[in-house]
C-alpha cells in the first residue's frame, strides 16, 4: 500500500451542511464513497431523510430575506475572501476530488482552477446586476428595469465534477442574491462539505448555501418543496430530462443540463498532428468521464487510415495508474466497478455489432492496483450511426471512428445525433470552419480546439437532448437564470404636464 493510500485507510464519515454547520445524518441510512483506485469504500455519505431535507430548505428560506437585501458590493466582497481561501485550499480540495472521483491529481487542480473562475466571475456581480434605464420614456415618465433573486433554489450534479459543477449553481446563485441547497454526487460527495465550509469561513452568512446528501428521494423532497423556487440539474439526460419535467410541472424554474456524444471531425487538410494530440487527450483524459470529452472521431475523405495509423500507437502506450501517484500518467480509474462493466458491455455490443476493435483496453491492469477500477483505452474504426456505441454515450476511455466522404456528411451526421453538447472541427480552411459554425446543431463548437468548455464569463451548454430548459449554466446566463425580470415605469404628479 502506498504512503498515500495510508493516510485513507480509514472510513471517513461525511456529514451534511445545514445553516452555516456540518450536521451528523440521523436517517441511519447512508451510502458507500469508493476511492476508485484503490476498489474500496473510504467513507461513508449519509442519506437525508425528509426532515433533514426541510431543515436544509428551512436554512435557506430564513437566510434569503437577509440575505437578498445585502447589497450587490457586499456579496462581491464576500466572493473575493472565497476565492482566496479556495487559492489557498486548492491542493487539499484537488486530493478530496482525486480520492473520490479518480482523475489525475494535476486533473483535479484544473477542475479547482475551473471553479475558482467562476468565483472571479462573480466577484464582477456588481457591474453584472446593471441594469437600463430610460430617462422621459413619456411624458414625466422613466422606466427602467430590475433583476431580483428569485428565493431558495437547488441544485443536483454528478459525479465526474465534484467542485466545478457546484460552483456553477451555488457561487451564481448566491451571487445573485438567492440562497441554495446543494445535492451532490453521492459518489463524489467530499468536496462540497469543504466548499461549505470555506463559504461560511469566507464570511457568508449562515443558510445561504447548504448541502444536503442522498439520491433520488431527496432529489424528489427537493422538486416537490413549495419552497424550492428553482432547480438546477447537471446529470445523464434520462435523470436530467426527469428533473426537468418534474420541477416544470411544479411551476419551478429550471434548466437541466444531461449527457453528451461529442464529435471531432477531421478534414483532410487538418495539421494531423495536433488532431491526434487533441483525440487523445479529449478521449482518454480521464478515462473518459467528461461531459465535454470526444468519443467519436468523424473521418472526412482520405485522412481516415493515416489517423488510425497514428491514434493506435497512442492508443496503446496510454500510462494508467492511480489519481494521486503522477507524474507520467495519461489517466485514471472509471468511478466504479458497475460503470466499468457497463463500459465493457459496451466495447462487446461494438465487436458484436461489427465494429473493428483496433486497440482493446479490456483486461490491462495497474500493477499493485488489481482492485482498482481501471480500463485501458480501447480504439474502434468503421463504427457505423446505427450502432450502441456510435449512438449513446459510453463515458469510459473507449474512441470510435466514423468514416464520412465529405464535410456535408459529417455537418449531417453530427446533426442527426440527438445529443449536442459540443463538437470540433480540425481545418486549415477558414470558409470550411465558418460553415460549420453557423451549421451544426450543437451548444459548443471548437475550430482547431478539442473539448470548447467556455471561459467563465460565457456561458455552457448543449442543445437537443444535452439540454432542456431554456438557459445555460454559469455566465451571464446564470444571471439571467437565478434572477425575475422587472420592468418598472414611473412617474409623480408633479410630473405630469
Ligand atoms: P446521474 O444522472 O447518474 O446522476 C446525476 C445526479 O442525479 C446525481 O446527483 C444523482 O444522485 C442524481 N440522480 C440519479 N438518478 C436520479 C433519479 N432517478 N432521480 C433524481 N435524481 C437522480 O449522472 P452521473 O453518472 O453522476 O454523471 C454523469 C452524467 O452526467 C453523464 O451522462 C454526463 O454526460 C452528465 N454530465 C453532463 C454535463 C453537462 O454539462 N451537460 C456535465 C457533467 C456531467
Amino acid at each position: 500500500m502506498s504512503e498515500a493510500d495510508q493516510g485513507a485507510t480509514r472510513v471517513r464519515e461525511l456529514s451534511h451542511f445545514i445553516d452555516g454547520q456540518r450536521a451528523t445524518g440521523v436517517s441511519g441510512q447512508f451510502a458507500e464513497v469508493f476511492d476508485p483506485a484503490q476498489g474500496r469504500v473510504t467513507a461513508r455519505v449519509p442519506v437525508a431523510n425528509a426532515a433533514e431535507v426541510d431543515a436544509a430548505v428551512a436554512a435557506a428560506k430564513a437566510a434569503f430575506p437577509a440575505w437578498s437585501e445585502t447589497s450587490p458590493l457586499t456579496r462581491a466582497r464576500l466572493m473575493f475572501k472565497f476565492k482566496e481561501l479556495l487559492e489557498a485550499h486548492s491542493d487539499e480540495l484537488a486530493e478530496l476530488i482525486t480520492r473520490d472521483h479518480g482523475k489525475l491529481f494535476s486533473d483535479a487542480k484544473g477542475e479547482v482552477m475551473r471553479g475558482i473562475e467562476i468565483v472571479e466571475f462573480a466577484c464582477g456581480i456588481p457591474n453584472l446586476l446593471k441594469t437600463d434605464f430610460t430617462d422621459q420614456i413619456s411624458g414625466g415618465m422613466d422606466a427602467w428595469n430590475l433583476r431580483q433573486p428569485l428565493g431558495v433554489a437547488a441544485g443536483v450534479t454528478p459525479f465526474n465534477f465534484p467542485m466545478v459543477v457546484p460552483c456553477w449553481m451555488f457561487v451564481m446563485a448566491a451571487a445573485t442574491g438567492n440562497t441554495f441547497i446543494l445535492k451532490p454526487s453521492e459518489r463524489t460527495p467530499s468536496a462540497s462539505i469543504r466548499l461549505a465550509e470555506l463559504f461560511i469561513e469566507a464570511g457568508f452568512p449562515k443558510g445561504v448555501f447548504n448541502v444536503v446528501h442522498g439520491s433520488k428521494a431527496v432529489v424528489d423532497g427537493l422538486i416537490q418543496h413549495p419552497d424550492v423556487v428553482a432547480i438546477s440539474v447537471v446529470a445523464s439526460t434520462p435523470v436530467a430530462e426527469y428533473i426537468y419535467g418534474e420541477s416544470a410541472k411544479r411551476g419551478k424554474r429550471v434548466q437541466a443540463l444531461g449527457s453528451a456524444k461529442n464529435h471531432l471531425v477531421v478534414m483532410p487538410d487538418a495539421n494531423i498532428d495536433q488532431a491526434v494530440d487533441a483525440l487523445i487527450n479529449s478521449a482518454y483524459g480521464s478515462a473518459g468521464e467528461r461531459c465535454m470529452a470526444t468519443s467519436v472521431a468523424v473521418a472526412v475523405g482520405p485522412i481516415g487510415d493515416e489517423l488510425i495509423e497514428r491514434l493506435a500507437p497512442r492508443v496503446r502506450s496510454l500510462r494508467m495508474g492511480s489519481g494521486m501517484e503522477e507524474p507520467g500518467l495519461d489517466m485514471g480509474p472509471l468511478i466504479s466497478a458497475a460503470h466499468r462493466t457497463k463500459v465493457l458491455g459496451y466495447i462487446d455490443a461494438g465487436i458484436a455489432a461489427g465494429a473493428k476493435l483496433v486497440v482493446d483496453g479490456r483486461g490491462q491492469t495497474v500493477p499493485g492496483r488489481e482492485e482498482g477500477f481501471f480500463l485501458g483505452g480501447s480504439l474502434f474504426d468503421d463504427v457505423k450511426p446505427d450502432m450502441s456505441i456510435y449512438r449513446e454515450e459510453i463515458f469510459g476511455p473507449v474512441l470510435s471512428v466514423v468514416r464520412v466522404p465529405d464535410l456535408a456528411s459529417a455537418i449531417a451526421l453530427v446533426n442527426a445525433h440527438e445529443l449536442g453538447n459540443c463538437v470540433s472541427l480540425f481545418t486549415s480552411d477558414g470558409a470550411a470552419a465558418r460553415a460549420f459554425s453557423r451549421q451544426i446543431q450543437v451548444g459548443m463548437v471548437g475550430i482547431n480546439v478539442p473539448s470548447p468548455v467556455p471561459s467563465a464569463w460565457h456561458s455552457f451548454g448543449g442543445w437537443k437532448r444535452s439540454l432542456f430548459g431554456d438557459h445555460h449554466a454559469y455566465g451571464e446566463e446564470a444571471v439571467r437564470f437565478y434572477t425575475h425580470y422587472k420592468s418598472v415605469m414611473q412617474r409623480w404628479p408633479d410630473s405630469v404636464a
